[in-house]
């Protein structure tokens, strides 16, 4: 088949896997697009390991097939596929120095001459200068970094990475984050990356697929997942979301108006993904540095056309470039507001009265038939 549309898109159709009874994953489709920095994430168990051994060949699929561009490779062995994969265990070679364990793809393909092409994929990785270490001798972070120029030696067409960065402290994981978006920029080659860590996916990744129980649950750019989650889980899973509970009481042109307790509130009906006829009930929800806070007395100073709701702070807490608040209102309990670049105003300290505040267009509305997760 020639299909010129998917180009070197990694296409998945269908494709699932059950072990005995259990449904790791449900059949799904998924394209993955050439050149792409993709993100499989998700808690523990939800499935994305699998599925990228699906598309490296290490695990068979129960059900559909996977393609590379025009290519299906689903009944291919591993090393018959244009793809390589990195492991959190780097399994490098212990007595190999560095340079022989970048060229040790080269040499099982016969090819002699590899100082040239070690060299240059050393270069990339930064570590150039380590060609004679041992992996011993290097840090966590260089020897992931050794993984990776070892995996990319061959020119695969995909590089599957499986929570690479795991092992790692935090400061360098962020440090490797950077750095991994730089080599697949420079290499312009599609890097599939599975990770539970939300921030990870969101730094690297041009697009990512959040997995729960065996299923996509939502696909997209970072920010729009962010900005626009579809669900619970993804509201929840990706950062800190408020879930207020509302009745619809009617729409006035693109606008729903909401029942919430005794407060109003309004929200664009294309921000909505639940049902919008009046008596439904949704979820709005609002992230917490979304919202602005003032007083109770400050209340007249508020302008015009914002979310409002009235509450008082229960605790407050200053984590650095923001200070925490957590506002018990009669409509929500525990809703969590973060204030960057203010003063700690000793007017908002636990008891004050407040109103929150906050821009209708930052509102998304969820289906309240889900489960809050
Ligand atoms: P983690 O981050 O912990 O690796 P994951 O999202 O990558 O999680 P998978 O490794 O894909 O999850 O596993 C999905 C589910 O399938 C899990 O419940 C796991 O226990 C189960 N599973 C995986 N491999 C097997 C196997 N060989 N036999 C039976 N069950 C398996």
């Amino acid at each position: 088949m020639t299909d010129d549309t998917t180009r070197g898109d990694v296409r998945l159709t269908g494709i699932g896997k059950t072990y005995g009874s259990f449904t790791a994953v449900h059949p799904l489709d998924l394209t993955i697009p050439e050149g792409s920095f993709f993100a499989l994430l998700g808690a523990s168990g939800c499935g994305k390991t699998t599925t990228l051994r699906m598309i490296a060949g290490l695990e068979e699929p129960t059900s559909g097939t996977v393609h590379l561009g025009a290519q299906d490779v689903t009944a291919l062995p591993p090393y018959k596929r244009p793809v390589n994969t990195v492991f959190q265990s780097y399994a490098l070679f212990p007595h190999l120095d560095i340079h022989e364990n970048v060229a040790f793809g080269l040499r099982r393909r016969g090819i002699k001459s590899v100082k040239k092409q070690v060299g240059e994929m050393l270069d990339l990785v930064q570590l150039g200068d380590k060609a004679k270490h041992k992996p011993h001798q290097l840090s966590g972070g260089q020897q992931q970094r050794v993984a990776v120029a070892r995996a990319l030696i061959n020119h695969p067409r995909v590089l599957l990475l499986d929570e690479p960065l795991g092992a790692l402290d935090l400061k360098l994981r962020r440090q490797m984050q950077l750095e991994l978006k730089r080599i697949q920029t420079e290499v312009g080659i599609t890097f599939v990356h599975v990770t539970h860590d939300q921030e990870e996916a969101m730094t690297m990744a041009d697009q990512v697929a959040v997995m729960n129980a065996g299923r996509v649950e939502q696909l997209g750019a970072p920010a729009d997942l962010y900005e626009n989650p579809g669900t619970t889980f993804v509201a929840n899973f990706l950062g800190t979301s408020n879930l207020i509970e509302a009745e619809i009481a009617g729409q006035d042109g693109d606008t729903l108006t909401l029942k919430a307790g005794d407060g109003k509130l309004v929200l664009p009906a294309a921000r909505c993904s639940a049902p919008t006829s009046t008596g439904g009930k949704v979820l709005v929800g609002i992230r917490p540095e979304k919202i602005s806070l003032a007083h109770a007395d400050d209340a007249g100073e508020i302008p015009t056309g914002r979310n409002r709701l009235t509450g008082r702070v229960t605790a407050t807490s200053f984590i650095g470039v923001s200070t925490q608040y957590v506002i018990d209102s009669p409509v929500c309990a525990g809703l969590e507001v973060y204030v960057q670049n203010v003063e700690r105003d000793g007017r908002l300290a636990p008891g004050a009265e407040v109103v929150l505040h906050w821009n209708p267009e930052h509102t998304f509305g969820l289906d309240a038939a889900q489960a809050i997760d």
